[in-house]
């Protein structure tokens, strides 16, 4: 099984660019950079090429690095095919279901629109890691700036397919004030509880949350759960279409304080 290395790097005020690394071949990618130079002095320090630059969407804060990196180390820079004209420097255009190699590792390209419309997901199998960008955070979704509800929650649904064991590298440290809002809307669930004090004792200790467990956020995050009956009942949406179950809870997070 091929072996990969994951260094997270936090940026701006709470962005996380993650380096993979595949340890037989040492090709290496950057996941989102928002930032360079950051990125540049873990490769310097390591003594690592930059190979690649995969992007999950198009704002700037994920590609506002693409440039510089792409100049200094002449890597090769991965994005939807969908928004070809808004990632910088494009070089490879992927859509859903394509492989990219990074050599001996690959991920599978997955369509997850919401966020943006040209939003996707990296997906390592072997290696059990998925780069999801402002997709899924963890106990919390990306906001809905460009697609619908039903998109979103139709993209939740296929990052949820995946295995339980799978770790969900998202591009934000959002976990804790997600916690306050996931509390508030399904304040009966234990296992929410129990991940949202260990994520409070992560925080006060000055360490990440991400990544966290697709098992996690199956059993605690709510945009996970829209079509849960237990989370259904304590919104008082029982029975009712989890697109719209989805809508609300979106709705309400995006004015939660
Ligand atoms: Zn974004
Ligand atoms: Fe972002």
């Amino acid at each position: 099984m091929p072996r990969m290395e994951i260094v997270q790097i936090p940026v701006l005020s709470d962005n996380y660019v993650h380096l993979v690394r595949d340890t037989a071949t040492g090709v290496t990618a950057a996941v989102d950079p928002a930032l360079a130079q950051p990125v540049l002095s873990v490769l310097n320090e390591r003594d690592w090429n930059l190979d690649y630059i995969l992007c999950t969407h198009h704002h700037h804060d994920h590609v506002g690095g693409n440039a510089e990196l792409k100049m200094v180390t002449r890597c090769k820079v991965v994005g939807a095919a969908v928004d070809a004209e808004r990632i910088p420097g494009l070089d490879i255009a992927v859509r859903h279901g394509e492989g990219i190699s990074l050599g001996q590792l690959s991920a599978t390209v997955l369509d997850v629109p919401g966020h943006t419309i040209g939003h996707v997901a990296y997906w390592f199998a072997d290696a059990d890691a998925l780069f999801c960008g402002d997709t899924l955070f963890g106990l919390g979704c990306g906001r809905l700036f460009e697609g619908s509800a039903a998109q979103m929650w139709t993209s939740l649904l296929r990052l949820r397919g995946l295995p339980d064991t799978a770790q969900v590298y998202c591009a934000h440290e959002y976990t804790e004030s997600n916690a306050a809002f996931a509390r508030s809307v399904d304040p009966r669930n234990r296992d929410l509880a129990a991940r949202s004090d260990e994520v409070a004792a992560l925080r006060r200790a000055g360490h990440s949350t991400v990544p966290s467990s697709l098992a996690v956020e199956k059993r605690c995050n709510p945009f996970l759960r829209a079509d849960d009956p237990a989370l259904q009942m304590a919104l008082g949406m029982r029975g009712l279409d989890p697109v719209q179950v989805f809508a609300d809870l979106r709705r309400r997070k995006d004015v939660f304080r």
